[in-house]
């Protein structure tokens, strides 16, 4: 169960997040919880989780160890911060900051390299959809972001399934349709990393995931878990979500 804040809270705010969300999934023992600030409260998040089950990732790295490369961080760095993931290609940073599929790729690679977990995203736009072009979309993208990984690499990832017209827009995907979206992401992924590999990946739906319907997408086959935007921001609302079971 995954947090993405956005560009939202500062470390003061983020160390009152915890104060108030580390009681409410104190006993939560099914699920890997991981919450993605700004990198400017990488510190203060990694501070709060200490002695708890509680990752922290980071939201995007840029893929040279260092360098003259004036605004970014790279992987080394979000991981001598204390971060162990991060989200590569969220579709914020593809529409708003020229990301592409070769830039995830290259991103992936350098999380993995730095020995992050990449949260690695993918998803239509709703164009996309109404045009019936939903599954070649997905399919080109896990081909050219994703399916340059050796199997070792693969072994490591986690995908996210995040349909852009779900994303922050109270339009979530229904089950059957992230669950269908998840199986044309697998058969790619089959094709070449083998069944096995492929069943084992884990893939997050995305896309105004809330309280109320995240037991029913929880509920499919399919979908491993789930990466929150708005509703993580709030500490009884994420923790709601993480014990969808409860
Ligand atoms: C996201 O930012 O990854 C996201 C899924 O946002 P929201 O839950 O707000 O739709």
């Amino acid at each position: 169960m995954a947090g993405n804040w956005k560009m939202y809270k500062t470390p003061a705010e983020t160390a009152a997040f915890f104060e108030a969300f580390r009681p409410l999934v104190a006993t939560a023992g099914h699920c890997e919880i991981v919450i993605c600030p700004p990198f400017i409260d990488l510190p203060a998040a990694v501070a709060s989780v200490h002695g708890t089950s509680i990752r922290v990732g980071a939201q995007n790295l840029y893929w040279a160890k260092e360098g003259a490369f004036t605004g970014e961080v790279s992987g080394p760095m979000i991981c001598a911060a204390g971060a162990t993931h991060v989200i590569v290609g969220h579709s914020e940073r593809r529409q708003y900051f020229g990301e592409t599929d070769e830039t995830v790729l290259r991103r992936t690679l350098a999380a993995l390299d730095a020995g992050l977990t990449p949260i690695v995203c993918v998803g239509e736009l709703l164009e996309h959809r109404e045009a019936g072009r939903t599954e070649s979309v997905l399919c080109e993208q896990c081909v050219k972001s994703i399916a340059g990984l050796d199997e070792r690499q693969f072994a490591q990832i986690v995908i996210a399934y995040e349909p852009v017209w779900a994303i922050g827009t109270g339009k979530t995907a229904t089950p059957q349709i992230a669950a269908e979206a998840h199986g044309v992401i697998r058969r790619e992924m089959a094709k070449r990393y083998g069944n096995g590999p492929a069943a084992d990946v884990r893939i997050l739906y995305g896309g105004s995931v809330k309280p109320d319907n995240v037991k029913s997408l929880m509920a499919q086959d399919e979908i491993d878990g789930v990466l929150v935007g708005g509703a993580s921001l709030d500490a009884k609302s994420f923790a709601a979500i993480v014990n969808f079971t409860s």
